[in-house]
């Protein structure tokens, strides 16, 4: 192997899919399947070390590879028996990027290199198709002197329009080789005009200029932006292929296409694309052209003619390669093929990308296969996709106004004001407003709109067009190609189904079905069995953690089981009182001088408690309950000065003033760090009280009702001091005493605290004492670990997110290093005491792929997360237990 330049073809490779570190996913895999023997055209990578070396020295290429690159030009001009830039049989190029991640249309190719005065006249010689060579010499100037040279593509387009004026030609197929000669000329003197210099005609110099420019793309700003939000490395670099050229554009026996090996909608085990006829590559990429489909199944839906009928013996011989590589990779891949004249070749295979729903049939199917294993199958799904999956579609019965219809190219339904660019896009959703971006089609411009926005609708392009391929890596739905929508800029307004909608109103689009509709519809919860619920399966088999919701409201518990929470790790019961009856009984509380209003007020509260309770016991049958008492300030409760104070004394018949009055005596300057949690307990005993003989009484009667035993566990919020949960406990257990005398049974119960201040974490080991459990309450540990108020912190950690200081936003994945110690030193402490102690989560983390992984590491018992999270909590435990090592059947 050499240093920096490694060739493929001819059933031969320098390197093989394993290094794409060095040779980045495109030129791995080319060197994969040479060796497989597959029909690739020939070629060489320059390894990523090059474009390292590039940066690290000025721009500076390294020592040795000039030759190296000239000694591969040698091999490839033996192999293909072509010349590189001289009169003979010439040797096109294609020079195109690769980076170790595939990055779709963010670095710059060049395509047809090679071509000069000289050798387009021997490439018109060698084809006996004059008009091809040169439409391939005006590409290749086009594509080069905007990609290298960095002229405005607007140069030449003039130029193609005003010869296709003169020759009364409509569209560029009708223009011969002569009209060709001219528009080159044209193009020529253009370059001389804007550059004052002659367009290249030396390979060579064409050559190097074209890998200096791929090279240079890597710090494009588009390559910029989609490296920071895919998390993509920049010192990973790009590697640069240079291939001989094939060509689908040699008439009718030619064509280019992208083939999937399943469905990337849907994951069904069939071939799924697109393809052109008599077109290059790039012709469906960008989604200038509509492409035909591939396979007759898929164009039962449309009129155009597949591959399938056109083409049936190459399509046989493409559906065999496939099947090929998808069991060679034991993935599902996604090709890029040319067929020149009847002759079937490959450009590119890389695992396919597919929406969150394919992804598990997939995976699933294959598992069932026994082509990879179950433990292979629960890795290879993204745990934070699966929400995608909980999200609603458009209830089912619901009138439907189709307004336009479309390609369904990403899964999903979303609602939308329609913007019709990237930038109101982004704009809208700074300003909190959903969006439907329209676009004739997007480019990787658009990343931010797409980003920005619920869901995408393009009115050009395929399947596999930039809009889909983008959307369905983001779980975004989108349709793509909606031909019959047109879009005026200019007015700001769209035309659709025969009426004619402005920016701002809303559409709905459907993804799944390719449907655009009038207006916001209802939606509705998706089915969760099939392979959503064999994955599920396979993931609760190997867990070790258990996956518990945090839940206060009955329909949030019941939203929490269906997607199978064991348990509620987390009920706020200060968010219990939220309807106005509700909220009135805790103000009478407040406001009460004491005596019997307050005692009043008081019973009034324990009613309505002890019926949430009852009812969440009901749910949960005989599962886990944590429930929290009160944790927020009392003035939280309170009205807002103005007229919800007037409004509220009026209702409650007594005097503002005592209100303001109250609300006053109440006040914080800071109330994060105020009287909450257990130091309002303290303040207030008679509230926990309470609360413990609602928690009581609801037990016995949910005993009663379901025959299940409830064990409730009570936690104590905010605790620092451990002679502050000893204070509580104590009272919790006098009423536990006074609720069983009172029914002459004996209830068990747990009482524990949550761990959300540095000092309950450093004095765990006395705390556990009193605590039956630990919950790590990270919100506030991270809160109060770093100083930061966690509802204000947006405003600056998004800045150090940007500038590059921090990685992860502490509050969404956790702060191993700091926040995570206190949790380990917690976790080590209360087990000292009492081995037995139960330890979960229930901050935000608990729903984190990223944290759950490290709670596994600590050994915690369970992770609480919100319902929605359930399940992709219930995945990351699976995949943090096989990662971690903690499967004994892995
Ligand atoms: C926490 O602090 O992590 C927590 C779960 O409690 P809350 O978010 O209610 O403060
Ligand atoms: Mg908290």
């Amino acid at each position: 192997m050499t240093n920096w330049v490694y060739s493929f073809g001819g059933g031969k490779a320098e390197g093989s899919a394993r290094d794409r570190d060095k040779l980045g996913g495109k030129g791995a895999n080319l060197a994969e399947m040479a060796r497989l023997s597959l029909p690739v055209p020939p070629g060489f990578t320059v390894a990523t070390d090059v474009c390292r070396h590039f940066y690290a020295n000025a721009k500076a290429l390294p020592d040795g590879l000039e030759r190296e690159v000239a000694q591969a030009l040698e091999t490839l001009e033996r192999q293909t028996g072509r010349e590189f830039g001289g009169a003979g049989k010439p040797l096109l190029v294609s020079v195109r990027s690769g980076s170790r991640e595939s990055m779709p249309g963010m670095l710059d190719t060049v395509l047809n290199l090679g071509l000069n005065d000289k050798s387009v006249e021997a490439l018109a010689k060698a084809s006996g198709d004059a008009t091809f060579a040169y439409d391939s010499y005006r590409r290749f100037i086009q594509m080069y002197a905007g990609v290298v040279l960095g002229l405005d593509h607007s140069v030449f387009e003039d130029i193609i329009d005003s010869v296709k004026q003169e020759s009364g030609a409509t569209r560029d197929g009708e223009l011969t080789a002569d009209h060709w000669r001219t528009v080159i000329d044209g193009y020529k003197a253009a370059v001389i005009d804007e550059l004052d210099e002659e367009f290249p005609q030396d390979a060579t110099e064409q050559l190097w200029g074209a890998i200096r420019a791929v090279l240079k793309s890597w710090m494009n700003p588009r390559a910029l932006t989609f490296r920071a939000l895919h998390n993509i490395p920049e010192g990973w670099g790009t590697a640069v292929t240079v291939q001989s050229m094939v060509f689908g554009n040699r008439g009718e026996g030619s064509a280019t296409g992208v083939v999937f090996t399943r469905d990337p909608a849907s994951g069904e085990d069939c071939l799924y694309g697109e393809f052109l006829p008599n077109a290059q590559g790039e012709d469906i990429v960008a989604g200038l052209r509509t492409p035909h489909p591939l396979s007759k199944a898929q164009a039962s839906s449309g009129d155009a003619v597949s591959m399938e009928d056109a083409m049936p013996v190459t399509f046989q011989e493409l559906k065999d390669v496939a099947k090929r590589l998808e069991n060679h990779y034991r993935e599902m891949q996604d090709i890029e093929f040319t067929i020149e004249a009847g002759k079937l070749w490959l450009l590119q295979t890389r695992d396919g990308k597919r929406s969150a729903r394919a992804a598990i049939r997939i995976a699933v199917s294959m598992a069932e296969k026994g082509l990879i294993s179950k433990t292979e199958a629960l890795r290879r799904i993204d745990p934070a996709s699966l929400e995608q999956l909980l999200h609603p579609a458009i209830s089912p019965d619901v009138e439907r106004i189709v307004i336009g219809r479309g390609l369904p190219a990403s899964p999903g339904a979303a609602t939308g004001e329609i913007v019709f660019t990237s930038e109101e896009a982004v704009e809208a959703h700074g300003a909190g407003r959903k969006t439907i971006l329209v676009r004739p089609e997007t480019s990787p411009e658009d990343i931010h709109g797409m980003h920005a926005s619920e869901g995408i609708l393009t009115i050009h392009g395929g399947t596999t067009s930039h809009a889909a391929v983008v959307a369905r890596g983001m779980g975004k739905p989108c349709i793509s190609g909606a031909g019959a929508v047109r879009i005026n800029a200019e007015k700001g307004t769209m035309l659709a189904g025969g009426r004619t909608l402005h920016a701002g109103e809303v559409i709905t689009i459907d993804g799944t079905k390719g449907e655009v509709l009038l207006g916001a519809l209802p939606m509705v919860q998706p089915e969760l069995s099939g392979d959503f619920g064999q994955l599920m399966e396979w993931a609760d088999g190997i867990r070790r953690m258990k996956v518990r919701a945090n839940a206060e409201t009955p329909e949030d518990a019941l939203t929490a089981r269906e997607f199978g929470a064991e348990g509620l790790g987390l009920c706020r019961t200060e968010r219990m009182f939220n309807d106005d009856e509700k909220l009135r009984a805790v103000r009478e509380f407040i406001l009460a001088d004491g005596g019997a209003a307050r005692d009043g007020a008081l019973a009034d509260m324990q009613a309505m408690q002890e019926a949430d309770f009852l009812e969440l016991f009901e749910i949960m049958r005989g599962m886990p309950v944590t429930i929290r008492l009160f944790d927020p300030p009392l003035h939280e409760f309170l009205p807002r000065p103005g007229r919800e104070m007037e409004h509220a004394a009026e209702a409650m018949g007594i005097d503002v003033e005592r209100i303001r009055q109250r609300a006053e005596d109440l006040h914080e300057i800071n109330p994060m760090l105020g009287n909450r949690g257990v130091r309002l307990a303290i303040c207030y005993p008679e509230v926990i009280e309470m609360q413990a003989r609602a928690i009581f009484e609801a037990v016995m009667k949910a005993g009663e009702k379901t025959g299940k035993k409830v064990v409730p566990e009570i936690m104590v919020p905010l605790v620092a001091y451990e002679r502050e949960l000893k204070f509580i406990k104590d009272r919790i257990d006098v009423i536990a005493k006074a609720v069983m005398e009172k029914w002459g049974t004996e209830i068990q119960y747990l009482v524990g605290t949550m761990i959300e201040l540095p000092r309950a974490a450093i004095r765990a080991d006395k705390i556990a004492e009193s605590a039956d459990f630990f919950s790590f309450g990270t919100n506030d540990l991270t809160q109060s670990t770093f100083g930061i108020s966690r509802d204000d912190a947006g405003l600056y950690l998004n800045e150090y997110l940007r500038k590059g200081v921090i990685d992860r936003d502490p509050f969404i994945t956790i702060d191993v290093e700091g926040v995570g110690e206190f949790v380990q030193m917690a976790a080590e402490r209360g087990q000292r005491t009492r081995p037995d102690i139960t330890l979960g989560i229930c901050g935000e983390h608990g729903g984190d792929p990223a944290s759950i992984h490290f709670c596994e590491t600590v050994g915690l018992h369970y992770v609480s997360c919100s319902p929605y999270r359930v399940p992709v909590a219930r995945l990351a435990a699976a995949q943090a237990t096989l990662a971690n090592g903690t499967d004994e059947r892995a």
